[in-house]
């Protein structure tokens, strides 16, 4: 087992009971603070920040013997550089750091922990490219259900994982404003376009791993060796106009139906802390190509909900989905996306495509929770919602929940304005 993330261990630091940072996650982001403006490394416990510039400062890092330059960079994507084998290194002496038998570092805790809600937390990733999959077969037969009642997964669906190319420079971190997008969009039963704001903004409920390690351009990432490319987890939602995009999309698929903002979570769960909660996936039938056939369990079991919540305070949880019910997993995605000899690199961002489960309360967008704005949802003030109106908050939440440990992401949330 891995060091930190011993179930047994309890930290000196006060963590709520239904906190998401326990002393067995310690994620990873980047934060400053008014009183500090330069951003830095940080991980997270209960409802604090622990700055890792100022323990490494304090010779509190030592042992684990990294360039003093790493804490106080703008993105993780230089720590991801050093391998998985020396950011476990690191998770473990945070643990041993923060937890209830070691005294080392709490009479000081004072230089290092910041209250969560005093802090501003950064996109932690300097992003390269961005892929998003299609890969929730629950999600593309509502979809394709929707639009080819007939036909609605495609020849292809069950052999390849699907995706296209997104875009990274609109990629925004939790708390930053959504802009509803104007764009062209044919109405019902008319022959020409017109253009102005989205009638039909959705959110999809989206998990997104990040890349820690490259591969060269012409050398395939084999499936047994996937994991070792994937640093962690984000949250992710993946903002879609749906007129713009059901008049744009055909024959190239998304283009600025999705590209004007996608919001992530701020902290990055390793792959590592997340160990306990894998599982098996569905089983894929057909047969897929020997070069997709991965071994053992990677699913992950992770509790998913998506919350709206209005300017005038009403609100409602409209989704609960679960992370394991992804029909293609992410060692498969990233064999796919480089078997053609795609070079990735580090912090390339891949995420999931809408997570969708098999009840109608578990769809993680809109358009299926709502079935294309047929069956309206209702807010705790009996407002209703076919799409997200101006003013509605998106909130995302995922965690997982395992011998008495529970593992969370925070949040990614976004206003529409
Ligand atoms: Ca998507």
């Amino acid at each position: 087992m891995i060091k930190a993330n011993d179930p047994t261990r309890k930290s000196w630091v006060e963590v709520p009971a239904d906190s998401d940072f326990p002393i067995q996650n310690l994620p990873f982001g980047v934060f400053r603070t008014e009183s500090n403006p330069a951003p830095r490394l940080c991980t997270a416990i209960g409802d604090n920040v622990v700055d890792l510039a100022v323990l490494n400062y304090m010779d509190l890092l030592d042992d684990v013997e990294l360039d003093n330059e790493i804490y106080s960079n703008r993105y993780l994507n230089d720590l991801m550089a050093l391998g998985k084998p020396k950011v476990r290194q690191l998770r473990d002496r945070l643990a041993d750091l923060l937890d209830a038998t070691n005294d080392e570092a709490k009479d000081l805790a004072w230089h290092f922990l910041h209250p969560m809600d005093k802090v501003e937390m950064l996109l932690p990733i300097q992003i390269g490219d961005y892929t998003d999959f299609y890969s929730s077969i629950e999600h593309a037969m509502n979809v394709g259900s929707m639009f080819r009642p007939d036909n609605p997964l495609l020849p292809n669906w069950k052999h390849l994982p699907v995706g296209y190319h997104g875009r990274a420079s609109s990629i925004v971190v939790s708390g930053t404003p959504v802009h509803r997008p104007s764009g062209q969009t044919l109405p019902k039963d008319a022959e020409q376009p017109v253009f102005g704001p989205t009638k039909l903004m959705d959110f999809e409920l989206e998990m997104a791993f990040v890349v820690g390690k490259p591969n060269a351009m012409g050398s395939p990432v084999s499936i047994a060796d996937a994991e070792e490319h994937i640093f962690g987890l984000m949250l992710f939602n993946d903002w879609s106009a749906r007129d713009i995009q059901s008049w744009e999309y055909v024959p190239l698929g998304p283009f600025l139906a999705k590209n004007f903002a996608s919001t992530a979570s701020p902290w990055v769960v390793t792959l590592d802390a997340l160990e306990p909660f894998r599982v098996a996936g569905p089983v894929q039938e057909p047969a897929v190509l020997p070069y997709l056939q991965s071994q053992g369990e990677k699913n992950y079991d992770l509790h998913l909900e998506v919350e709206i919540q209005a300017e005038n305070g009403a609100n409602a949880v409209v989704c609960r989905s679960n992370f394991k019910y992804m029909y293609w997993n992410m060692v498969q995605q990233l064999a796919h996306h480089t078997v053609n000899g795609c070079n990735m690199n580090i912090g390339d961002l891949c995420a999931s495509g809408t997570i969708s489960g098999k009840s109608p309360d578990s769809y993680g967008s809109m358009l299926e929770l709502t079935w294309r704005g047929t069956k309206p949802l209702k807010l705790s003030d009996g407002s209703e919602r076919k799409f997200i109106n101006d003013g509605d908050t998106v909130v995302m939440r995922g965690w997982g929940e395992r011998n008495g440990v529970r593992i969370g992401f925070g949040v990614a949330s976004g206003k529409v304005v």
